[in-house]
């Protein structure tokens, strides 16, 4: 962000009443853990790493606001307070008469696909997150992703990268319309770095899906840091409050799945919002049947007041101009040291072209799964790799899916480092970059049948 408040350094606005002692093992020990672990930064014990930017799901530090709501959770089967300020919070911050909780992010996918999509139906999104591709092949359908070009590629400042190409979106309509049941966009896409959609964008898909008569849902993980950019970012919406811009965001859909472990600053939960009352029902009735009452959804009453207190903090614009400026102070290190990252900065994270910052490694040795495995070794350090062993193997020929970009992805937990743990990690990227040819591309040793990146095993070549 370049709106650092002249000549005086970044600080969070909030102190620390508790803390986590965390420690770098000295390098023979990571060594060692990391050859246990198969050289694989999933299988490392979360007490031998030092910096863990694995994911930011989740792995937020909640607030002493958020700790008293929890001892007040009323655990009433049904119609509990807690549920009842939950609604409270739901009305205020996203604007949606009704509300499911459920368990996680998926769970809301799951029940909102098994209700609304039929087999061999096609679902757009501007790109689908992994369990929504998941969830969309599970019930018989075809994910299409419809990002703008420029989503595709690491270069270029682009500021909505993660906006829809409307042009193709109305042509799927146009041709497809009839076996689409829904059109989904993604705020921010994470599947491209955290990358915004704009309020301009998704005015245009709302005409678009009223043209032809379809519901719009959002997959709204990060909505507060998509409102954030877009005040940043949109021409016309710097003025305007957080809350403001999150309300007219949510005013263009038709309901919203959400991942309570991304934005609303809780370690577990989820959300399933709609406007509209008959399908808030046909909703209710399977949310019932696989999560739990309507009123908990597979939660315990503190989770709801907990997740009703950190929806309000989410979109409070002191927290995320330090959130979204320490991801964006954290790129900026490493563009400095010519370090290749996905530009312009997102709102959760910093994605590294490993491929093209390890030349040295083949494509078929995985570039990024060995720059993570490098993290770790240089400074005990976790992050993930978001490339060819993530994306799996072609179903019909059996070969690696190469995607586009082989990208490690330095996830950023909210309101638990500070920029002096995010320099570390610049520094050691930088150390890593500056003896570049030393890193050795690895071969995978073992994979499971499905999802092998939480398991596979590797060994240095
Ligand atoms: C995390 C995430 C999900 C899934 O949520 P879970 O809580 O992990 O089940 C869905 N969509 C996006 C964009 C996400 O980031």
């Amino acid at each position: 962000m370049s709106d650092a408040p002249e000549g005086w350094p970044f600080a969070e606005p909030y102190k620390a009443k508790m803390i986590e002692p965390i420690r770098l093992l000295p390098a023979e020990d990571r060594e060692k853990a990391i050859r246990h672990a198969g050289f694989n930064p999933f299988l490392l014990q979360a007490q031998d790493v030092y910096i863990d930017l694995l994911t930011d799901s989740g792995t937020g530090a909640m607030s002493q606001d958020q700790w008293s709501a929890l001892m007040r959770g009323d655990e009433s089967y049904a119609g509990s307070l807690s549920f009842q300020e939950l609604g409270l919070a739901v009305t205020e911050i996203l604007g949606f008469p009704h509300l499911l909780p459920v368990h996680q992010g998926r769970a809301a996918e799951h029940i909102l696909f098994r209700t609304l999509v039929k087999p061999g139906q096609v679902v757009p999104n501007n790109m689908h997150f992994d369990t929504t591709k998941a969830h969309v092949l599970n019930v018989g359908a075809q994910p299409v992703d419809l990002v703008i070009d420029e989503g595709r590629r690491a270069e270029g400042d682009h500021p909505f990268k993660g906006n829809v190409d409307v042009a193709r979106l109305d042509d799927l309509l146009q041709r497809h319309g009839e076996e689409i049941p829904l059109v989904m966009v993604t705020v921010t896409s994470n599947q491209n770095g955290g990358q915004p959609v704009s309020l301009a964008n998704l005015r245009a898909v709302r005409q678009v899906c009223d043209r032809h008569g379809k519901l719009l849902f959002l997959d709204a993980a990060r909505f507060a840091e998509n409102a954030f950019l877009i005040q940043r970012r949109e021409p016309g919406q710097t003025g305007r409050t957080i809350p403001d811009i999150a309300l007219d965001i949510m005013s263009l859909a038709d309901g919203c799945t959400i991942s309570a472990k991304k934005d609303p600053l809780v370690n577990i939960g989820g959300l399933l919002v709609v406007r509209d009352r008959v399908l808030f029902e046909a909703l209710r009735t399977q949310t019932i049947l696989y999560e739990g009452y309507a009123t908990y959804g597979g939660l315990a009453g503190r989770d709801l007041a907990a997740l009703a207190q950190g929806l309000r903090e989410s979109v409070d614009e002191a927290y995320l101009t330090f959130r979204v400026g320490q991801v964006a102070r954290l790129h900026a290190a490493l563009r400095d040291a010519d370090v290749p990252v996905v530009s312009p900065a997102g709102g959760h994270g910093v994605y590294i072209d490993a491929a093209a910052l390890l030349p040295t490694v083949p494509r078929h040795a995985f570039p990024a799964w060995a720059l993570s495995v490098e993290l770790y070794r240089e400074r005990g350090i976790r992050a993930v790799e978001i490339g060819t062993v993530l994306a799996g193997r072609d179903a019909a020929t059996g070969e690696h899916d190469y995607p586009a970009m082989d990208l490690v992805r330095l996830a950023i937990p909210r309101r638990v480092y500070s920029d002096a743990h995010l320099a570390q990690v610049a520094e050691a990227t930088r150390r890593i970059a500056r003896r570049r040819e030393t890193v050795p591309g690895y071969r995978m040793v073992y994979e499971a049948p499905v999802l092998r990146h939480f398991t596979a095993r590797f060994e240095p070549v």
